[in-house]
C-alpha cells in the first residue's frame, strides 16, 4: 500500500526500468526473458506518454478492478533495455467499467505486437492480492535466474520443505526477507491457465514462487524494486546451494536452531525450521 503523494507515470516507468536493469545484471533475464507489471488504483493520465488507444479483451473478467491501471512490458522486449526508452517496451492498460475489456494505451515508439504472454498470470495475481489486501499498488515480476531454475530441475529440490530448508540456510537475512520461504509449482506450459492458477495459489502463501524448469514469479505491494530484491535474495540462496553441491556438500549452513534464534531476535514468524 502506498501513501500519497503517489508516484507519477514517469516515476513508475523509471522504477520498472531500474528493476529490469537490475534483473539483467543478476543474470535473471537473458535475451527477452522475463516480464514486469504493476497495478495502481489511483488515477493517472496515460495519454501524455501513450497516445495510441486500442480496445482489448482482458485475459479474465476482473469487475472489482474496473478503473484500475496496469503498466506491463511488451512481448519480446528486453528487461535490461526498458530504461533506455520505456515507452518502446511498456504498454498501459486501463480496465473498462465492464471489467472484461480495457483500453490499451501505447506509444508511437512501441516495439512489440502484444503485451507479455504471461499477462494472464500477472493479472490473476494482481487481482487476487489486491482483493484480499486492499492495496492500491502491486508489482509482479517474472524472471529466469539461473541457479534457482537449475535447482528446480533436480528432483530433490522439487519438494517445498526440502527446497526451503536448503535454500534458507546460507545467510541470516534470507529467512528475514522470505519468512514464508519460496513456493514451488511443478512444470506448467508457459502462458497456460494451469501456470496462472499455480501462481495465484502459491503467491497467496509466498512472496516468490519457482516455476519448475522455467524461472520465478515475485510480488510486492511496496515497489517493483522490492519484488526484484526478492528474486535476488532467492537467487543468491540458490547460488550458495549450487556452490555447495559443486564443492561436494562440505558447507554446514546455518543450523535449524541458529535460524530459530535469528527469527526470535528479529521477530520473524516462520514455519519452515
Ligand atoms: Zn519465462
Amino acid at each position: 500500500m502506498l501513501e500519497a503523494p503517489y508516484p507519477e507515470l514517469d516515476d513508475l516507468l523509471e522504477m520498472m526500468g531500474e528493476a529490469g536493469k537490475h534483473l539483467a545484471e543478476i543474470e535473471a533475464s537473458e535475451g527477452a526473458a522475463g516480464n514486469i507489471s504493476v497495478c495502481l488504483r489511483w488515477q493517472i493520465e496515460p495519454r501524455t506518454r501513450f497516445p495510441v488507444i486500442d480496445e482489448i479483451e482482458l485475459p479474465q473478467p476482473i469487475p472489482d478492478l474496473a478503473g484500475a491501471t496496469f503498466l506491463v512490458t511488451g512481448s519480446g522486449r528486453r528487461l535490461g533495455e526498458i530504461m533506455d526508452e520505456p515507452t518502446a517496451s511498456i504498454a498501459c492498460i486501463v480496465v473498462n467499467e465492464d471489467g472484461e475489456t480495457g483500453k490499451l494505451y501505447t506509444s508511437h515508439q512501441r516495439r512489440f505486437e502484444r503485451v507479455t504472454s504471461e499477462f494472464n498470470s500477472h493479472l490473476a495475481v494482481h487481482h487476487d492480492q489486491i482483493c484480499s489486501s486492499g492495496t492500491n499498488f502491486h508489482a509482479v515480476i517474472h524472471a529466469q535466474p539461473v541457479h534457482l531454475t537449475y535447482l528446480s530441475h533436480v528432483p530433490r529440490y522439487q519438494d517445498e520443505q526440502y527446497l526451503n530448508t536448503h535454500l534458507l540456510r546460507w545467510q541470516p537475512e534470507t529467512i528475514v526477507n522470505l519468512p514464508e520461504g519460496v513456493g514451488f509449482i511443478p512444470f506448467r506450459i508457459p502462458g497456460s491457465p494451469e501456470l496462472m492458477t499455480g501462481n495465484l495459489e502459491s503467491l497467496r502463501e509466498h512472496r516468490i514462487v519457482i516455476w519448475a524448469k522455467h524461472g520465478v514469479m515475485a510480488r510486492s505491494d511496496v515497489s517493483v524494486k522490492r519484488a526484484a530484491d526478492r528474486v535476488e535474495y532467492a537467487e543468491t540462496a540458490a547460488k550458495y546451494e549450487y556452490i555447495n553441491i559443486c564443492a561436494g556438500e562440505i558447507g554446514e549452513g546455518l543450523s535449524a536452531d541458529e535460524i530459530r534464534q535469528i527469527c526470535k531476535k528479529f521477530n520473524v514468524q516462520q514455519t519452515i525450521f
